[in-house]
């Protein structure tokens, strides 16, 4: 069997269908309570309005003026009333209408009847039956009749007659019905244009937004969303003007990698080539200075591709951490110790105790190292990296100064992404993989510990990193202290 693939409903068949079961559940309220239910409440209604005229009328019983009451009560609502005693002596009678009824037909001893049958029944009964006259179109009206029995507080007996025509609500419902149905269908035209003109506003930005998406899909990170319609709709570009330009960054950088990696690649080969040729075809240069140069390029390769493995796999978070309580002030003195042979340069620590912490010592170390060789390399004249050991409260702070060139303010926040260089131009001095940064951030942000740099152009920078001290000191290993 060919299985037809369902598509989904499109903006405007949505609102659509909204609007269609909105206007059929109101029409069809509608329909029910001016049609369905017009009788049975102008009914409950009218006898409602008969119980309340015998409550008013048993108020008069035993007022001397209780046939003006009852004779302005009658033509007040419209109904027929009638007071009697228990002999079915007439006390009061009204009518509202001069059409022949019932209740002016009664006798006297009929009355007394009625008296007796309805006291025996518990003092209140309610009737309905058919008018004995008859309309001009040969119709009889149905007319409520409504008996209660009282005794007033001067102790006497009455019986409370009333007579209330129910007037026929057809005539009235054929109007209804003609006025539901149009108002249902002139609801559905309405809703209809409506459905349309807000489906509209939302789809057409959306089919914009979908437009720029498919070229932002093959390549064109340059594309611009519209920011218009509906409030979600303006986040949604916004949104998606934002990872736009975070793609273009992305690319941007993928780029310059490519450029800075196969450069600073193709650099060192070339000159362990070119040495190698040289000592090959001429024995003379077969020399310790040049087999040194070759080794230093060679280490030079060594260090790159290590930088892209370390943050390769510390973005791809196979690299967890190994954390143990060691001593970061002898782990700093040991790191510092083995920069000894560069004579050239002075490295003071200053610090005033020695601290623990809480965290992967190999990595620490990394974070250390990777900021010592940047300022070693950007380092001014004086050729000294001052490094700084503080502690404020419970978290220690490692500083470490240099005098160099300095970083401008605007490139401050964009150091620490990977492979970014303030100097795109490759100096064969500074000639670093771009990745230094981006390790350390990458191992902080691991620890948690906060980072940062500052800066001044000609004077030097000073990057820093904070750690959690920890609450208390391990033993110090003999090894932490040599
Ligand atoms: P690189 O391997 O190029 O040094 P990093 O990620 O370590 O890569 O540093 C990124 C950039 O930040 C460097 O290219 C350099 O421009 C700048 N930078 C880092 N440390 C310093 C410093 N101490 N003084 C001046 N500039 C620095």
């Amino acid at each position: 069997m060919n299985k037809l693939k369902k598509r989904p409903l499109g903006v405007w068949e949505q609102i659509l269908c909204g609007f269609g079961i909105f206007i059929l559940v109101v029409g069809a309220l509608l329909w029910l309570f001016q049609i369905v239910l017009l009788d049975p409440f102008y009914r409950a209604v009218k006898t409602a309005q008969v119980k309340t005229t015998a409550e008013s009328v048993e108020r008069y019983l035993d007022d001397e003026n209780m046939d003006e009451q009852v004779k302005e009560l009658c033509f007040n609502t419209g109904i027929n009333i009638v007071v009697t005693d228990e002999m079915g002596r007439l006390l009061s009678g009204w009518r509202a209408t001069q059409k022949d009824s019932l209740l002016n037909n009664m006798t006297r001893a009929g009355r007394a009847e009625l008296f007796n049958n309805v006291n025996l029944q518990g003092g209140t009964h309610l009737t309905s039956y058919r008018s004995p006259f008859v309309n001009w179109d040969g119709s009889q009206d149905e007319v409520i009749l409504y008996v209660t029995i009282t005794r007033t507080p001067s102790g006497q007996n009455r019986m409370v007659l009333l007579e209330s025509e129910i007037t026929p609500v057809d005539s009235i419902k054929e109007t209804l019905v003609v006025q539901v149905t149009t108002l249902t269908v002139v609801m559905g035209l309405l809703g209809v244009v409506l459905a349309l003109f807000i489906a509209r506003k939302i789809s057409l930005p959306l089919t914009a937004i979908n437009d720029s998406a498919k070229l932002l899909a093959r390549g064109d990170y340059g594309i611009s969303f519209g920011e218009h319609g509906a409030r979600e709709v303006r986040e949604l570009a916004r949104t998606l003007n934002y990872a736009a330009g975070e793609l273009s960054k992305v690319e941007g950088l993928r780029r310059d990698l490519l450029a800075n990696v196969s450069h600073d690649l193709r650099t060192p080969l070339t000159m362990i080539k070119g040495y190698s040729e040289v000592m090959r075809d001429l024995p003379g240069e077969n020399t310790p200075e040049n087999v040194q140069i070759i080794i230093d390029e060679a280490e030079r390769l060594t260090n790159l591709v290590n930088d892209l493995l370390d943050l390769s796999k510390l973005e791809a978070g196979v690299l967890p951490l190994e954390k143990t309580r060691f001593n970061l002030t002898a782990s700093i003195r040991q790191i510092l110790h083995r920069y000894d042979k560069l004579a050239d340069y002075r490295f003071p620590f200053q610090y005033e105790e020695e601290v623990w912490v809480d965290a992967d010592e190999l990595k620490i170390s990394q974070v250390v190292y990777n900021l010592v060789n940047n300022a070693i390399t950007y380092s001014g004249e004086d050729k000294t990296i001052t490094l700084c050991q503080t502690v404020e409260q419970d978290k220690v702070r490692v500083s470490v100064t240099d005098t160099g060139e300095g970083i401008p303010q605007d490139k401050l926040k964009d150091i620490w992404e990977r492979y970014y260089k303030v100097d795109k131009e490759h100096k064969r001095a500074q000639m670093g993989s771009g990745l230094g940064l981006s390790i350390v951030k990458n191992i902080l942000d691991k620890h948690g510990g906060a980072y940062g740099v500052s800066s001044q152009l000609g004077k030097g920078s000073t990057f820093w990193f904070e750690l959690p001290l920890s609450p208390q000191k391990a033993l110090p290993s003999p090894e932490q202290e040599s």
